[in-house]
C-alpha cells in the first residue's frame, strides 16, 4: 500500500548526527512532503534493515543525542522537564523523566518545536472532518487518539517523519527490502482495503487520506471503510470493491470472518492486516482459516505510526534505529527480556515538531529473549494490546447482533465527547455506562448518542443505564477495559 517513487542505495549513514535533519537548529521545518527527503529516509531504512545490533543501537544513540540537544533548545515542555539534568551526550534513557499524555495535553503548544502552533488552531484543525489527511499550517500532520487510558491525545508530526513512516511501512512491513523478491504481493496488482473508525484524524484514515492526495494514481486502490455503519452495510461495500488486502483490528476481522464462512461475504484476499488490538493465537488461526491467506500483526500507534513490522516467521520485530521502546514495570524500572512490562515508554527519534521521549504508551510488551531464527537483528516482542469485549445484543426476532468495541468507543468519543468511559453488557438487551467525574456533565448527549448508535443498527429494543460507579480497572493488570461483557469478566475474573 506504501508507494515510493526512488530507493537509495546508501549503507552508510549520511550525517554524523543520523537525526532527521540532522543540525540542532533547522530553519525551516521540512515541507509536508518532499521527494528528496523521502527518498533518503528511504535510504536509511533500507540500509538500517542489514545492521547488526551494536550498529543499529549506535545509531539510535546517536539520534538521541540529537534529538535531546534539540528538544532542550526547541521545546520548552522538555527545557522543563530536563532542567539539571546531565547534557545529552552524557545522558542515558533510563536516567531520564517520564513522559505523560496529561504532560504533552495539559500544554500542547509546549510539546510543539513549532513557533506559532497555537492550541486554538489545533483543535479548529482537526473539529473538521473535511481536512482529514491534509496538512495543518501547510506542514504538519494532526493525529488524535484516545489510547486506552481515557486521555484523549493530540499527535503532531512532521515531514521528515511521516517520510521515516512510510519508508518503514513499505520497506519493512512490506517487505520490499527483501530484494530481488518482494515478500508481499506486488504493488501494481494490489487493491487495499482499511476498515476502521474513519470518522476523525486517526493516524490510520489520515494516514490513506494523504497517501491518496500525495499519489492521486494509487487513489482508486487505497480505500478506507467505517466500522460504525450497519455490518450488512459493510459486507456489500467490500463486496464491491474486492480487495486483495485487508487491514482491520482483529474484532473487525474476526467479524468479517463469520461474514465469510456464512457465505455473504465473497473477498479472495493475498493478506489480511490486524493491529489496535491484541491479536490471540485463535484469532489468528480462525481468521486465516475462513479467508486462506496470511494474517500479519503491525504495530504501530498514533505517537509512532510503525513500531514494528512482522517477519517471515510471524514475529514482530520493533524498527529499533527509529523508535526505542523501553518495557517497565509498575515502578517504572526496566523488565527483563521474557516478562511482560506493566507499560511501555516509547521515544520516537524520528519526530522533532513533538519530541516524545520515555512516552508512556500504556501498553504492555515482552522482548522475546532468544535471537529470531528470521535473522533479523532488531528486538522480537509480543504486544498485550488492548482488548475489549465484542458485544453480542439481541436484535429483532431475538437475531443476535454484534457491536465492535472500536465502533462504541468512536460512537462516544467523538459524537459523545466523552474519554473516560466504560461500557458494560449485563444482559442481552442490557447496557450500562459507567463515566468518569469529567464526563459525567455529558451523561445525557452520552447516552444519547449511543441510543441512537443502536437504533442505526436497529437495536432499538436495548436500553442503556447510567451506572452511579466510575469505570473500573482490572485487579491484576490495572489496565482499565472499556468495553466489557460482564458475564465473560466474571469468568475472567
Ligand atoms: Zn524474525
Amino acid at each position: 500500500m506504501r508507494p515510493i517513487t526512488r530507493t537509495a542505495t546508501a549503507t552508510t549513514p549520511r550525517r554524523p548526527e543520523g537525526g532527521p535533519a540532522g543540525e540542532v537548529a533547522p530553519a525551516q521545518p521540512p515541507a509536508f512532503f518532499d521527494p528528496s527527503r523521502w527518498g533518503r529516509a528511504a535510504g536509511d531504512v533500507w540500509s538500517g534493515t542489514w545492521l547488526d545490533r551494536d550498529a543499529l543501537e549506535r545509531r539510535a544513540h546517536q539520534r538521541l543525542c540529537a534529538l535531546l540537544r534539540f528538544a532542550r533548545v526547541h521545546v520548552p515542555l522538555y527545557r522543563r522537564l530536563h532542567r539539571g539534568l546531565p547534557p545529552a551526550s552524557a545522558a542515558t534513557l533510563a536516567e531520564l523523566p517520564v513522559l505523560r499524555k496529561s504532560h504533552v495535553m495539559a500544554d500542547l503548544p509546549a510539546s510543539l518545536s513549532a513557533v506559532g502552533l497555537s492550541r486554538g488552531a489545533i483543535e479548529e484543525f482537526i473539529a473538521d472532518p473535511a481536512r482529514i489527511g491534509r496538512p495543518l499550517a501547510g506542514r504538519y500532520a494532526v493525529w488524535t487518539s484516545s489510547g486506552s487510558t481515557g486521555v484523549p491525545g493530540v499527535f503532531v508530526h512532521d515531514g521528515d517523519a511521516l517520510a521515516v513512516y512510510d519508508a518503514l511501512e513499505l520497506l519493512r512491513f512490506r517487505g520490499l527490502s527483501s530484494a530481488p523478491v518482494p515478500a508481499g504481493p506486488l504493488l501494481a496488482s494490489e487493491r487495499y482495503a482499511m476498515v476502521a473508525a474513519i470518522e476523525g484524524h486517526f493516524a490510520g484514515i489520515a494516514t490513506v487520506e494523504r497517501l491518496r492526495r500525495t499519489f492521486p494514481l494509487l487513489a482508486p486502490w487505497v480505500r478506507a471503510f467505517s466500522v460504525l455503519q450497519p455490518l450488512k452495510d459493510l459486507v456489500r461495500q467490500l463486496n464491491e470493491y474486492r480487495p486483495t488486502l485487508l487491514a482491520a483490528y482483529p474484532t473487525v476481522a474476526e467479524l468479517l470472518a463469520d461474514e465469510q464462512r456464512a457465505g455473504r461475504l465473497h473477498l479472495s484476499l493475498d493478506e489480511l492486516w490486524c493491529g489496535g488490538e491484541s491479536l490471540s493465537a485463535a484469532t489468528r488461526a480462525q481468521v486465516a482459516r475462513e479467508f486462506g491467506c496470511r494474517v500479519r500483526e503491525a504495530y504501530g500507534a498514533s505517537e509512532f505510526l510503525s513500531i514494528a513490522w512482522p517477519c517471515r516467521l510471524d514475529r514482530l520485530h520493533v524498527n529499533a534505529d527509529w523508535v526505542v521502546l523501553e518495557g517497565v514495570d509498575a515502578r517504572g524500572r526496566p523488565v527483563p527480556p521474557g516478562e511482560p512490562s506493566h507499560t511501555t515508554l516509547l521515544t520516537n527519534l524520528a519526530n522533532r515538531t513533538q519530541p516524545l521521549i520515555r512516552y508512556d504508551l500504556g501498553d504492555s510488551i515482552t522482548v522475546l529473549p532468544a535471537p529470531c531464527p528470521c535473522g533479523s537483528q532488531m528486538p522480537a516482542i509480543v504486544v498485550q494490546g488492548r482488548s475489549d469485549d465484542v458485544l453480542t445484543l439481541a436484535g429483532r426476532h431475538g437475531l443476535p447482533v454484534k457491536l465492535l468495541p472500536l465502533a462504541l468507543e468512536t460512537v462516544l468519543e467523538e459524537e459523545g465527547r466523552v474519554s473516560d468511559f466504560q461500557l458494560l453488557q449485563t444482559g442481552q438487551r442490557q447496557l450500562l455506562l459507567r463515566l468518569g467525574r469529567a464526563g459525567r456533565a455529558r451523561a445525557d448527549a452520552a447516552r444519547a448518542v449511543l441510543r441512537a448508535y443502536l437504533q442505526r443498527l436497529d437495536l432499538p429494543g436495548v436500553r442503556v443505564q447510567l451506572d452511579a460507579a466510575p469505570p473500573c480497572r482490572e485487579p491484576c493488570s490495572g489496565k482499565l477495559r472499556r468495553v466489557v461483557n460482564a458475564a465473560r469478566a466474571a469468568a475472567r475474573g
